[in-house]
């Protein structure tokens, strides 16, 4: 069976939990950051933030933080029914309406091509410059490993190149001397202290996101007409969040019952 239009969901969702899901076993480490500062997120399409990270979004924004959302795509190839020229605005306008439900109110959009985002120095200059233009603290990234941490998933390309350039892109972003044309536009070096990447299969990290679970499914239930191009797939139904969080908080010690929670996988330094 071919499936379309399912560029940021697994093809094959899991049917069962994975070992690490076990109840029971608390394999992540609590993240204390309780000054996350200024944040950017970097992903490849709409609705990448809103499978599970605009919780978190929801809780900084909530304590102040500013939080702006970085596209390198319009997500135009996202749903098989509507053509790229159509589809483009009507995702665009998806995700600053989820954005806003989470509290953010800056949302760019790099015109990458949606489905062919080409790794190399080009999208890692891009993404210098964005990290650059916002001088965050945090960086908010999406799974860029192979999988997606059960056998037989595959991530996608788009994905895996954004999140690999995304983390290359932090050293870049620091560094007068890689991409002298930045300097030019008035680019002054910047450092990321670290980056939270979700979604990732060798999550290191969680955080107990229960206060903003309602707002992300909210968020997620913004993208309507991605949602509804997804048909039956389980991932459709912007519940998913909340069981997703609930089997997450499982692994985190110390959760209470019911809690919700987001993994991270940590790079550099709380
Ligand atoms: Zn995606």
């Amino acid at each position: 069976m071919v499936e379309h239009g399912r560029d940021c969901v697994p093809v094959v969702p899991p049917l069962v939990l994975p070992a690490w899901q076990t109840p029971g076993m608390s394999d992540l480490e609590r993240l204390e950051l309780p000054d996350p500062g200024r944040v950017l997120a970097i992903v490849a399409h709409p609705d990448d933030l809103e499978y599970g990270a605009a919780a978190a979004v929801a809780l900084w924004t909530d304590a102040g933080h500013e939080v702006v959302y970085t596209l390198v795509t319009s997500g135009e190839a996202g749903i098989d029914g509507i053509a790229p020229a159509e589809c483009a605005p009507l995702r665009e306008q998806e995700e600053i309406d989820g954005a806003a439900i989470v509290g953010v109110s800056e949302v760019e959009f790099l015109g990458h091509r949606d489905g062919m985002i080409e790794y190399g120095l080009p999208l890692r200059r891009d993404l210098a410059a964005a990290i650059r233009r916002h001088k965050p603290d945090t960086l908010l990234l999406f799974n860029h490993r192979e999988g997606w941490g059960y056998p037989g998933s595959l991530n996608s390309p788009d994905h895996r190149a954004t999140g690999q350039a995304a983390l290359e892109a932090m050293g870049d972003a620091g560094n007068r001397w890689i991409f002298p044309e930045l300097l030019e536009q008035g680019l002054e070096p910047h450092s990321a202290a670290r980056a939270l990447v979700t979604g990732s299969p060798q999550a290191t990290h969680a955080m107990d996101v229960s206060g903003g679970i309602d707002r992300a499914v909210r968020s997620l239930a913004a993208h309507k007409a991605y949602l509804d191009g997804l048909g039956d797939h389980p991932m459709a139904d912007p519940e998913f969040l909340r069981m997703n969080a609930e089997q997450t908080a499982l692994r985190l010690p110390g959760a209470p019952p019911g809690a919700g929670a987001l993994a991270f996988e940590l790079f550099g330094t709380v």
